[in-house]
């Protein structure tokens, strides 16, 4: 069945008076009312489910009955729910369950700063703690990175379109090649450690070397362990902090809880958001090795660090890690994600990318990978597009989404793909006002 779209006068008044700068609901337009688990309903009554999970924030899906009933328990009881950085019960609670489930097992020694809500202030807060401790301004990062679009992070990431506005402000950056990037790999990062020390190479010496390990906006990349392994040992020769920006792989996304253990890598700094709350609400947090947290009381400070709704579900959404029943059922969907992608270039000429649940398929002809978006959002389906040309089609269900409704959404998926395969023209790739950037689909939908 495909959806009925909204009427004109169901969108009039975002279209009247929301700001241009609006992304998503261009391609996705309807007005969505309802949502649980993996499936969500607009106001018509349409049902869609959802490969996008809010972009990698809705890990647990929507409307977790565990996460609910804290919310709802919290609330009925009057708890506090803004305190900047007051100690609160609910914040306590998070951080025990932190540290008891997910510090401690793993012998990590961090600290824990709780930055502004999103995930780009919590990279802000890395990087100027780290040009603090080492008291030098630039720092590494990689080819088709997302850290953020506020001027600090705005700078380490690299798509142009997102660039473009500041570009004049956006500084103190050294860009390097991401593992696989026009082949390269190991050794560009040990020439670029050899530049470093070579004092008439005219390259500075870095405070911090930042990096995903997937890189989620930039094209579900994946630095390979070897890589990951050389670039945390030419951090340390080099006396830079390394950050792992894990806004979008953490908290599960490509398996274990950090996508970094995969790696037996341990950062300086790790930035998580998204998905930390569980819940959708928003929360971030910076862990700091024990020894780098030189911050002066108030020297990063901001209203909303103690969104105490937000340390709650977070809470209950840690105990769903420690009664451990959610890997089983992540890697049943990492499997049956596999087979699909697996499928599908075996049929079409498509690459399989990505890791975990973060998966998708990259199309030489950039139009393909929207046209099928498009076209699986009439067939009632959530998903967006990623990398530099918008060329891969990215799934992200929620990892603890229902076989059943995984079936069907992979089903009408690949209903999709064989329509817009066969149609062979991609007439109806994803539309974008008026950007003038020579791009049809829409860049913007891969920018949060
Ligand atoms: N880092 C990464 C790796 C991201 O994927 C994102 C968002 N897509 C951010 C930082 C910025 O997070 P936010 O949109 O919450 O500011």
């Amino acid at each position: 069945m495909l959806m009925r779209h909204p009427t004109q006068n169901a969108i009039a008044p975002f279209e009247l008076w929301e700001s241009g700068v609006r992304s998503y609901c261009r391609a996705m337009p309807a007005v969505f009312q309802r949502a649980l688990a993996a499936e969500i309903w607009d106001e018509s009554g349409n049902r869609y489910i959802d490969f996008w999970s809010a972009c990698g924030s809705l890990n647990y899906g929507h409307n977790h009955p565990k996460l609910k009933a804290a919310v709802i328990e919290y609330l009925t009881g009057d708890g506090v729910i803004n305190s900047l950085d007051l100690h609160t019960c609910a914040k306590r609670a998070f951080i025990e369950t932190f540290a008891v489930s997910i510090l401690m097992p793993r012998g990590f020694d961090y600290v824990l700063q709780f930055t502004g809500p999103t995930g780009t202030n919590a990279v802000e807060a890395a990087i100027k703690l780290a040009r603090k401790i080492k008291g030098r301004p630039d720092v590494v990062a990689f080819t088709n990175a997302f850290h953020g679009m506020s001027l600090g992070s705005l700078a380490l990431t690299g798509n142009r379109n997102a660039r473009m506005s500041s570009a004049a402000l956006l500084n103190h950056v050294v860009r390097l090649p991401y593992d696989g990037y026009d082949g390269a790999g190991i050794t560009e990062l040990e020439r670029f450690a050899t530049m470093v020390r070579d004092p008439s190479a005219g390259l500075p010496q870095p405070a911090a070397i930042i990096v995903e390990t997937v890189q989620g906006e930039g094209g579900l990349n994946v630095a390979s362990t070897l890589w990951l392994q050389c670039l945390a040992r030419i951090a340390r020769q080099l006396d830079a902090l390394l950050i792992v920006d894990e806004v979008q792989t953490g908290c599960g996304r490509t398996g274990p809880f950090f996508s970094f253990e995969r790696a037996g890598i341990q950062p300086d700094m790790v930035c998580l958001a998204k998905s930390l709350s569980g819940f959708g609400l928003p929360m971030s947090l910076v862990l700091i090795k024990r020894e780098h947290d030189v911050w002066e009381p108030g020297e990063h400070n901001g209203t909303f660090r103690g969104n105490n709704l937000a340390f709650i579900t977070a809470t209950a959404a840690l105990n769903l890690w420690t009664g451990n029943k959610l890997m089983p059922a992540a890697i049943g969907l990492h499997r049956r994600v596999d087979d699909w992608c697996e499928a599908m270039t075996a049929k079409y000429p498509a690459r399989s990318k990505g890791l975990g649940a973060m998966r998708g398929l990259a199309f030489d002809d950039e139009r393909i990978a929207s046209a099928i978006a498009q076209e699986a959002y009439s067939r009632g389906i959530l998903l967006e597009c990623c990398g530099p040309n918008d060329e891969v089609l990215k799934l992200m269900p929620p990892l603890n989404i229902e076989d059943n409704v995984l079936d069907e959404g992979l089903e009408k998926l690949e209903a999709a793909v064989t329509a817009v395969m066969e149609r062979g023209t991609h007439n109806s790739v994803r539309k974008k006002r008026g950007s003038g950037l020579g791009k049809v689909n829409a860049p913007a939908l891969c920018q949060i």
